[in-house]
């Protein structure tokens, strides 16, 4: 069985673009390394059930990079040359599994993803088994369904079922192999795209979605139901909501997906989110300042969704409203140069730093602050459920600058930030703040939920904003929602059949 994968989220609004060198530095792993990768994602639940079964893994190339900006033209070069030496290298192998993000895009390629499963087929030919998983933020293409034989996405978010999905992927494709029948798989894309920040699994709109889809997969009408409302900061064609159905015919499958795809139709208006401006936010905080802490996200700049993390328009509200002399504040930016300058200042030293937009020059203008150097780090630490479980987090060099009662932890490169255990690593306890942020648009309640119950997503600029009629999307296909909100669609009528299966 051949083993492999790569997953980064794009978003094409960032001004940051990837290359190699971001999964180099985060994780990236080839041969028989990806064996000895600890951590609890696709490749590990795969790997558990391979090994239940008694099959054996011929390991490809496995890279995991935070979320970024497009994807470098040449890296995308570098990449497929890689995964095609892996590929032509691996001997005998009669399946394959690969765990995708599903939303990469680069320079000059709107689906990665589809590309890298052309460079598969090229190699492996048609009639091998190939299965892939997908986060559910994946963005599916009908290139991607017309390249496989079954399809397994996330079915958590906060994303909490990494090892179970690989689990999932790899019972799928032992079935495939033991019948010799690939079972149909079916698409319907949606011309809808909605905030992420209210597409929680738990409860709200899209459990709703769930709960009908685990009715179709209990009464045989599907095997494995995947559903993809797509992050939504990718202005690229073929964007929108997709409901995948693997089923046993095509018949079948078909109906289950126009099914699902006709109630998410239903229910967009049910995914807008309830935005709260620094000023209710911080009124919140102070109306209970002994409980639990009030948790904000400034989701338009989170790294998990491909901003850059240098957005200062949180700490300046704050500071115009003096509210560092008022309330006990923990955040995070990314700023290199400010990082740079207050190690060289050392640990205790009162320095004036230049914080914000000094990667997303033109997102801001930088605000020059007064504060004390009260720690420097390396930046490592280990998530929780803010990601998958053991991965290593990665901020580059940090430094925790006090500003007042306002505590900065200033980072030279973005990572995921909706887990505590990147704040704990240089000895900050969210516990004890009044107001706590994050940069991340729903990942983080796996962990800040246990912690507080008041989360507000704020209204700040950025490139991963939930306001999405702000964004300056070009190439999607309209109409679509919300951008368009009285057009009519249904899926017996959108004739997009995205049929595959083989
Ligand atoms: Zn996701």
């Amino acid at each position: 069985m051949l083993v492999g994968g790569i997953s980064q989220e794009s978003n094409t609004f960032s001004p940051s673009p990837s290359t190699m060198d971001d999964f180099r530095s985060q994780l990236f792993v080839q041969g028989e390394e990806l064996e000895k990768m600890n951590v609890a994602n696709e490749i590990n639940g795969f790997y558990q059930a391979a090994r239940e079964e008694g099959v054996t893994c011929i390991p490809t190339l496995f890279g995991h990079a935070v979320s970024s900006g497009v994807f470098k033209r040449e890296a995308l070069q570098e990449l497929k040359l890689l995964l095609e030496d892996h590929l032509r290298k691996a001997g005998d192998y009669d399946g394959v599994f690969f765990a995708f993000h599903g939303a990469m895009v680069a320079e000059g390629c709107d689906d990665v993803e589809g590309e890298l499963l052309g460079v598969i087929r090229s190699v492996i030919g048609k009639d091998v088994p190939l299965v892939i998983s997908l986060d559910l933020h994946a963005n599916v293409t009908r290139r991607m369904i017309q390249q496989v034989n079954g399809l397994i996405g996330f079915r958590t978010f906060p994303h909490i079922d990494f090892v179970q999905t690989g689990s999932r992927a790899a019972k799928l494709l032992f079935s495939i192999m033991r019948r010799g029948v690939a079972p149909a798989v079916a698409m319907v894309k949606v011309p809808m795209i909605v905030p992420a920040e209210n597409g929680q699994t738990m409860h709200g709109p899209f459990a709703e979605l769930w709960r009908e889809a685990v009715k179709g997969e209990q009464s045989g009408d599907a095997i494995a139901t995947s559903l993809f409302p797509v992050q939504p900061w990718l202005d690229i064609q073929e964007m929108g909501f997709a409901s995948v159905v693997v089923g046993a015919d095509e018949c079948s499958a078909q109906k289950e997906a126009e099914r699902l795809a006709d109630l998410a139709w239903q229910l967009r208006e049910q995914f807008d989110v309830q935005l709260y401006s620094v000023e209710e936010a911080v009124a919140l905080a102070l109306s209970c300042p002994s409980g639990a802490p009030v948790v904000v996200s400034d989701s338009a700049d989170s790294p998990g969704a491909g901003s850059t993390g240098d957005s200062n328009a949180v700490l300046k509200r704050l500071l115009d409203m003096g509210m560092e002399h008022t309330l006990t504040c923990l955040m995070t930016m990314v700023d290199a140069p400010a990082v740079d300058k207050a190690i060289a200042s050392g640990v205790g030293t009162a320095i004036k730093l230049s914080l914000g937009y000094s990667v997303h020059t033109s997102g801001g203008e930088p605000l020059f602050v007064e504060g004390t150097v009260r720690r420097i780090g390396d930046g490592k630490f280990r998530f929780g459920q803010g990601y998958a479980e053991n991965t290593v987090g990665d901020m580059g060099r940090c430094v925790v600058f006090q500003v007042g009662t306002i505590t900065v932890l200033l980072s030279e490169k973005p990572t995921f930030t909706g887990d505590p255990a990147m704040y704990r690593s240089m000895g900050l306890e969210p516990l004890v703040y009044d107001m706590v942020m994050v940069k991340s648009a729903n990942q983080f309640r796996a962990e800040y939920e246990k912690l507080s119950d008041r989360i507000y997503i704020l209204d700040t600029p950025g490139s991963s904003t939930a306001n999405l009629l702000s964004l300056p999307y070009n190439r999607i296909e309209r109409p679509m929602y919300p951008f368009e909100q009285t057009f009519h669609w249904s899926s017996a009528e959108s004739g997009s059949k995205g049929k595959a299966g083989k």
